[in-house]
């Protein structure tokens, strides 16, 4: 199934994204530098910017930087004294993630915190408006506990890749999916934020998204 799905997102592609040499370029440094091809999709990622200008988003927050793919879209959806901090363990990672958000002419709108995110999140300020989670998963559970702390009323929180091929429904599962599952378990139980989860397929496989509004 993966072709088909690939094929079509490819279609959505061509069809509805413009030409984007900057994009491009990002994932082709992704590459070169080693990264893992663990971004979010064009189709992914313009959804997040869609989302973002939706909501309004001035002041975001992403646990999770890679190369800055998804970063770089979501503070497209920015307004000029709109603010993203990005939170990235990997040095690598991060300095990858900083060329790229140069070559973008993002960089006076984009912070990359690098650190462990457990470590970093109580650094933060409360106030963002956008919340969007992908970093490693088995800390799910404490990223959307400080998601939670830091947002304002009426954010959106987005946690990425909560499905994982349907492994969320089996049992026993690695330390990524029973952080997946702690992760719902907190989101039913909470009265904070009122949310929901949507299955998707494309180029990047069977997974999912979760999103949530705070109350
Ligand atoms: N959001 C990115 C995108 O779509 O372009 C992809 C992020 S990738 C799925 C997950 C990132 O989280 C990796 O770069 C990884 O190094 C980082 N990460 C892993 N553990 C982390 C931690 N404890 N704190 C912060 N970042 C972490």
């Amino acid at each position: 199934m993966n072709e088909i799905w690939s094929q079509v997102d490819h279609y959505f592609t061509s069809k509805l994204h413009p030409e984007d040499p900057v994009m491009d370029a990002v994932l082709q440094a992704n590459t070169d530098a080693g990264l893992p091809a663990i971004d979010v999709s064009p189709t992914q990622g313009k959804l997040l910017y869609l989302l973002a200008k939706m909501k309004g988003a001035k002041n975001i927050l992403e646990i999770g930087t890679l190369g800055g793919y998804s970063s770089i879209w979501l503070a497209r959806a920015l307004p000029e004294d709109g603010r993203l901090t990005t939170l990235e363990y990997s040095p690598k990672h991060a300095e990858t993630a900083r060329k790229n958000i140069e070559h973008a002419g993002l960089s006076d709108k984009i912070e990359i915190v690098v650190g462990a995110a457990l470590d970093t999140l109580p650094t933060l300020s409360k106030g963002f408006d956008f919340i969007f989670i992908d970093a490693d998963k088995p800390n799910n559970p404490g990223y959307l506990e400080w998601a939670l702390k830091l947002a304002q009323p009426g954010a959106v929180v987005i946690g990425d890749n909560v499905v994982r091929d349907g492994r969320i429904v089996d049992e026993g599962q690695d330390d990524s999916v029973e952080g997946t599952k702690k992760f719902f378990d907190l989101l039913s139980a909470s009265s904070e934020i009122d949310s929901t989860a949507i299955q998707t397929v494309g180029s990047k496989g069977y997974d999912g998204f979760s999103l949530g509004i705070v109350k």
